[in-house]
């Protein structure tokens, strides 16, 4: 098979703790697709918020993985490397003129209105949209609006084949530049998949509804729009999604209790 027509797969954590079940569950489902599937495989280090990444983490995550049985191509990127290229396509937004600054607080927020948006945080009631506000220190939003009627009010993708039609609406005039590290989560995936010519996203049902705004981001930036799976998150004893429970200990430390990969995918049903 020719390199064009190999699929592309990325696993892509946050340094921001050590890895645990739920990582493991999607770094493996991806890992053995992209085998399957006869694809290539990227390992991406989201570490633009420099707040919380920490290189003990990042070290961490080659490790685990690598004790897993993965090995992905080098080099590896790391976002806080490329804050260049989101800053370039958030300037092509800028000049669709779809952003604009804010300066409401969390509170400001919360006390706006009872609204919540898909993620179940208030829903931003666009308090700021139209002042036109000095930039500086302010966070920049999407005009929500705007953006939507631009590429024809809904947007799509494929997920598990089946194709899904989704209203960005819902999720507000969401930040697209945080004002302490210029940029966002929604613009850095969106950007880095497509710069590395990602074809399958293998990520966490927590991440299905932010897939609205990511299929407009590229529709907006006439960016490819790679298919999706959502995998079930890996869920505590209760039921609840990992929190202080067995299986949200680090993979290193049942490492370190005598664990071995193969005790690790029998914990995660894989095969
Ligand atoms: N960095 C994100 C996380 O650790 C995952 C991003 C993605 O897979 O799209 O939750």
């Amino acid at each position: 098979m020719s390199e064009d027509a190999r699929k592309i797969f990325r696993f892509a954590p946050s340094p921001n703790g050590y890895l645990h079940l739920g990582h493991a569950y999607s770094a493996l489902l991806d890992f053995d697709l992209a085998q399957r599937e006869g694809g290539r495989f990227l390992l991406r280090i989201e570490d633009i918020d420099q707040g919380r990444a920490r290189p003990e983490f990042e070290a961490a995550i080659y490790e685990d993985l690598a004790w897993l049985g993965l090995s992905w191509e080098e080099p590896v990127r790391r976002q806080s490397e490329h804050l260049d290229d989101y800053a370039a396509a958030l300037a092509e937004l800028d000049a669709l003129d779809l952003l604009y600054p804010c300066v409401c607080s969390r509170a400001d927020i919360a006390g706006a209105s009872g609204a919540r948006d898909l993620d179940g945080a208030p829903l931003y009631p666009g308090t700021c949209r139209g002042k036109r506000l000095a930039r500086a220190g302010a966070n920049l939003r999407l005009d929500m609006a705007k953006a939507v009627a631009l590429v024809g009010g809904e947007v799509s993708w494929f997920e598990h084949g089946k194709e899904i039609v989704a209203a960005p609406q819902e999720w507000g005039d969401v930040v697209l530049a945080r004002k302490d590290i210029g940029t966002s989560y929604h613009i850095a995936v969106t950007i880095d998949d497509a710069l590395q010519g990602v074809t399958d996203v293998v990520r966490g049902r927590d991440l299905y509804e932010a897939t609205r705004i990511h299929r407009l981001l590229q529709e907006l930036l006439g960016l490819p729009a790679p298919a999706y799976r959502h995998h079930a998150l890996v869920l505590d004893e209760d039921g609840r999604k990992l929190a202080k429970s067995r299986l949200s200990k680090p993979l290193r430390d049942l490492r370190a209790e005598g664990a071995t990969p193969a005790d690790v995918r029998a914990m995660l049903d894989l095969p």
